[in-house]
């Protein structure tokens, strides 16, 4: 029997040398380890058989080679897995696929707008300038001339955050923040987001950008805002533009005037977005009130200045015909990359 486990050793060793594939050494496992009709079992289950002397050395054998034959068929495997690993080859570059195209990014039309605006101004020698936008009711109201009682106080008008905080409702606040550290001369803008609780539709969101303007020095008169303000429209809307200027109100300048721009959509002939009057409102400007030249400490009898604010979404959606401030904030991707 010993001589016969010992020819089983050797056949095992042969067949799992001549093994080519994983497949090859799960048929040799079976041959010899299987349950039923395995060689190994097949001694095994003969040992009763066996005269009493023999039985005990045989089982023992057989065990013996049963854990070798195991041993060896893992090593053959583990071998497989080794080639097998070393053997598979990076992934081919195929040069003739086409190539996986990543869309380019783009600028936000409102960061457009911000930047072609920043461009205009900064040929004229204006700084830009940022504030914050939580503010101080001081510089969103008090220090900006606006009375105690006035609407855009209310709170259906301004974001309060209680402790006399707020969320700003205008970039004015950073003229007022400029002032109080710079001496005149003063050639600034301040764009940035503002902040008032109107119900969304389609001209109105409780957050957009405006962007202010300020200039201050010796001399400043009521012809220079004028010719500045017709300069950045004419750049930004073409030359073709027309404009005209109408007396209006505001807390913080006197005289105050809103300017308004020929349609640049129906050219003047009247649509709906300018209420069929060939004009529309862009801008709201003035002369600084003396009043809050005294209290940012400026001298009001040897200064003059001219202020202004613009409304960012409402001059992008006049250039480009949009009709709907929503569809800035939605990020629809159909309709932001068509800029
Ligand atoms: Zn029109």
């Amino acid at each position: 029997m010993q001589e016969k486990i010992s020819e089983i050793q050797n056949q095992a060793k042969d067949d799992l040398v001549r093994a080519g594939s994983p497949e090859d050494v799960e048929k040799i496992k079976t041959r010899y380890l299987g349950r039923k009709g395995g060689i190994i079992n097949e001694i095994i289950k003969a040992i009763p058989g066996l005269p009493p002397e023999q039985r005990s050395s045989t089982g023992k054998s057989a065990n013996i080679l049963k854990k070798e034959i195991g041993e060896w068929i893992e090593e053959k495997k583990a071998g497989f897995n080794t080639s097998a690993a070393n053997a598979s080859p990076l992934p081919l570059f195929d040069v003739s696929q086409p190539g996986v195209h990543k869309p380019y990014g783009r600028r936000h039309p409102l960061t457009q707008t911000i930047d072609d605006i920043k461009g205009i101004f900064k040929k004229l020698c204006f700084d830009i300038e940022y504030g914050p936008e939580v503010e101080h009711e001081y510089y969103n109201f008090d220090a900006l001339n606006i009375p105690d009682d006035h609407p855009s106080r209310e709170d259906f008008d301004t974001f309060y955050l209680g402790n006399k905080r707020l969320l700003r409702s205008q970039t004015s606040t950073v003229q007022i923040r400029v002032m109080e550290k710079t001496k005149p001369p003063i050639r600034m803008i301040a764009p940035g987001k503002v902040f008032r609780p109107d119900t969304v539709d389609a001209r109105h969101a409780s957050m957009f950008h405006q962007i202010e303007g300020l200039m201050v020095d010796e001399g400043v008169s009521f012809s220079d805002l004028k010719y500045v303000l017709t300069l950045f429209a004419k750049s930004y809307f073409g030359q073709n533009i027309k404009m005209r200027f109408r007396p209006s109100f505001f807390p913080f300048t006197e005289p105050s005037a809103e300017i308004d721009i020929s349609c640049s959509l129906c050219k003047g002939k009247g649509c709906s977005v300018c209420s069929q009057s060939g004009w529309v409102e862009v801008l709201g400007a003035g002369m600084v009130d003396p009043n809050v030249f005294d209290t940012v400490g400026y001298d009001s009898g040897k200064y003059t200045g001219f202020a202004f604010g613009m409304g960012v979404e409402r001059l992008t959606m006049l250039k480009y015909g949009i009709d709907n401030i929503r569809l800035f904030f939605e990020n629809d991707l159909r309709f932001l990359s068509q800029f």
